[in-house]
């Protein structure tokens, strides 16, 4: 057993972005304490940011992409699963126009990946039907 390495990083599960402190060790996270360095949490988090970790090393996780198949879920590559979704976007805004399509983003990624997601439905689809709970 190896000793316990410090990883300074932010937390993903809402748009607050809690600053952590993860334990690592043999590489998997160990425990997790709000930063104190951090501006926005000063060494405090909610529950989530302190102990809902476990899912990170889980063993049925999702590792790659599903596609439903005669009512089944089948794992997939990565550029059948984009092709997919390319082909069937492109499908539904033919038929029925770019409104028929709405997106909702997620608050547990970065405002970066935010951005481009309203840029894509805004641009490449033509709708301004994109929403997300990280607006309340
Ligand atoms: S610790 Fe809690 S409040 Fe802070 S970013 Fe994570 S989920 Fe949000």
């Amino acid at each position: 057993m190896g000793e316990a390495n410090l990883v300074k990083t932010i937390c993903g599960y809402c748009g607050t972005g809690c600053g952590l402190v993860l334990e690592v060790k043999d590489n998997k996270i160990t425990k997790i304490r709000g930063d104190k360095e951090a501006p926005v949490n000063k060494g405090q988090t909610c529950v989530k940011g302190a102990f809902a970790y476990e899912y990170v090393h889980a063993k049925n996780r999702l590792t790659s992409p599903l596609i439903r198949k005669a009512g089944k879920l089948v794992e997939t590559t990565w550029e059948e699963a984009y092709q997919y979704i390319a082909t069937n976007l492109s499908a539904i805004k033919d038929q029925w126009g770019p409104k028929a399509i709405t997106m909702f983003a997620c608050a547990r990624t970065t405002n970066e990946s935010n951005f481009v997601t309203q840029k894509f439905m805004r641009t490449v689809i033509g709708s301004n039907n994109i929403d997300g709970c990280n607006r309340t």
